[in-house]
């Protein structure tokens, strides 16, 4: 396929949600939705793509009734039946995973490059999940003299799962999988600027058998919609993937109904470069952990600490290889960076570079939207150097293809600098030294960090971050002890005394 027919092939794929403003799934079925239009652009030409409609809040309502009714059913279905129908959906996504790739390419603006491997990676997490399904009430025993303690697990509820635009397909599997095959109802909200691929996979799922009202999505702005869900007393727990501001809003808003929150939240994630690593291999995991994604990723490697005695001859091969990259039209496949989802969030990125040689930085590569921008959201891959912890560049999430470089001293001083955010979500340390490497792991706050890689997640292990990075752990186990209770009982073997009173 060349670029041009596959972009036809997402414009085919979503005609139907962009004709006259894309509504609602609920209960198994399409509902048109009767609240405000909001546009949804391409970002790769600025063009007004279809609109959606912010639910209101009779939808809403609806949407969560719907999850509250199928919930008994649901939890009560046999885990091997869940497992079924969840593989079956997985088999669905691989067909189509061409198609909903492209659909993140169109309106989400990323790269087919990357896409095409994220769609495969939505279905992975869903048999992931649906092999755990039979086992996921499973619980301990825990004998004690007189009782024979044993505990098990169920569903929490229905469950709101809220998800961002970066890479809105892949991420919103994460949850939805685990939270299906646990024996929870999902009313999903998509981001309103990426909400294509949302109603693919929720279309998807009824075509697999998932019972009506199992899964329903509901299309709006975070500060209604999403405000209306997480405040709806009939949710049981909020998933969340986005900004951490976003995180305390919705703490706020779910605070009144006591409501369990699991936060993926936002990164400064610091790569660093010991002397003594593999360099060329650090090049290649520093380059490709910022500037893949478009740099819209919440594990990007956007602060690179870098050991002051290979500092400049290291900046000056990143140097090279940024402003070599490839940018451009997100459905060539030799593309390696694409446009910003927003003309709002290109405001944003384009924003630090005042900011960036005020404070005393220098921009060794990009710096501005390139020339051939047209009407698209680019952003020239840039490399901010000389850079300070003090400074807002390498304190602030920017999210887009923007590489802050800081030089440092010995082991002391890059722990202390990759700790010096609020953020905690991921870490990369390149050493030769196998012990220097298992230390400075201990010392970072990080909720994962990764020695000599770039981001390979395999999907038992715990994601999520500290401190302002999130609350909570997505994958293996981890998932299901959110979206379920834990529950222990305790059998008497009738031999311990029980105080009579009132006697
Ligand atoms: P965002 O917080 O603006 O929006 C995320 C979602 O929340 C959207 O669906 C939005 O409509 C909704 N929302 C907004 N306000 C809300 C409110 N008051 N109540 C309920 N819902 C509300 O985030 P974004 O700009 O879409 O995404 C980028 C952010 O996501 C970055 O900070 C990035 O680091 C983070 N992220 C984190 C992870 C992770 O795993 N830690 C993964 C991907 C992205």
């Amino acid at each position: 396929m060349t670029p041009s027919t596959r972009r036809d092939s997402a414009l085919a794929a979503t005609a139907q949600f962009r004709a006259d403003g894309l509504g609602h799934f609920i209960a198994g079925r399409s509902v048109a939705g009767e609240g405000a239009l909001v546009d949804v652009h391409e970002p790769a030409t600025g063009q007004v793509l279809g609109q959606i409609r912010d639910a209101t809040p009779g939808e809403l309502a609806a949407a969560v009734a719907a999850a509250s009714t199928a919930f008994p059913a649901w939890a009560a279905m046999p885990g091997e039946r869940r497992k079924a129908i969840l593989h079956k959906l997985a088999d669905l996504i691989e067909a189509r995973a061409e198609e909903i790739a492209a659909v993140e390419c169109l309106d989400a603006g990323q790269c087919w490059r990357f896409m095409s491997k994220a769609a495969l990676r939505g279905a992975e997490n869903f048999r992931f999940f649906a092999d755990r399904a039979p086992a996921a009430a499973d619980g301990h025993a825990l004998p004690a003299k007189d009782h024979l303690n044993f505990s098990t697990r169920q569903p929490i509820g229905p469950v709101a799962v809220i998800t961002p635009w970066n890479t809105p397909f892949m991420l919103s599997t994460w949850k939805i999988a685990p939270a299906l095959a646990a024996g929870c109802t999902v009313v999903h909200k998509p981001a309103e600027w990426s909400p294509y691929s949302a109603r693919i996979l929720v279309e998807i799922a009824h075509e697999a058998g998932l019972p009506p009202g199992v899964f329903n999505a509901v299309n709006g702005l975070g500060e209604t919609t999403g405000k209306a869900l997480t405040e709806h007393p009939d949710i049981k727990a909020i998933a969340f993937v986005g900004e951490s501001k976003t995180g305390s809003a919705i703490m706020r808003q779910g605070s009144e109904t006591l409501k369990r929150a699991h936060f993926e939240l936002g990164g400064k994630n610091p790569v660093v470069v010991f002397e003594d690593a593999d360099l060329e291999r650090a090049l290649d995991a520093a380059i490709f952990m910022i500037y893949s994604l478009n740099g819209q990723r919440c594990t990007s490697s956007s602060r690179l600490l870098v050991q002051r005695s290979i500092y400049p001859q290291f900046i000056a091969r990143v140097a090279e290889r940024v402003k070599a990259l490839k940018v451009g039209d997100p459905f060539d496949p030799t593309t390696e960076v694409g446009p910003l989802i927003h003309a709002r969030h290109l405001e944003k990125v384009s924003g630090y570079m005042p900011i960036a040689r005020q404070d005393g930085a220098s921009i060794l590569a990009g710096g501005a939207p390139p020339a051939s921008a047209g009407g698209g959201y680019f952003f020239q891959p840039t490399l901010l150097a000389d850079a300070e912890q003090s400074m807002r560049i390498a304190q602030e999430e920017i999210f887009g293809p923007v590489l802050t470089a800081i030089a440092f001293e010995d082991e002391a001083d890059a722990v202390a600098k990759a700790n010096d955010t609020q953020y905690g979500l991921a870490a990369y340390v390149w050493t030769r030294d196998l012990s220097r490497g298992l230390r400075v792991s201990k010392a970072l706050d990080a909720g994962m960090v990764w020695v000599n890689s770039d981001n390979v997640r395999h999907l038992p292990t715990p994601f999520g971050g500290m401190k302002s990075s999130g609350i909570g752990r997505d994958g293996g186990d981890w998932s299901f002890d959110f979206y379920m209770e834990t529950k222990n009982v305790a059998l008497a073997y009738g031999t311990h005394d029980i105080q009579r009173l009132g006697v």
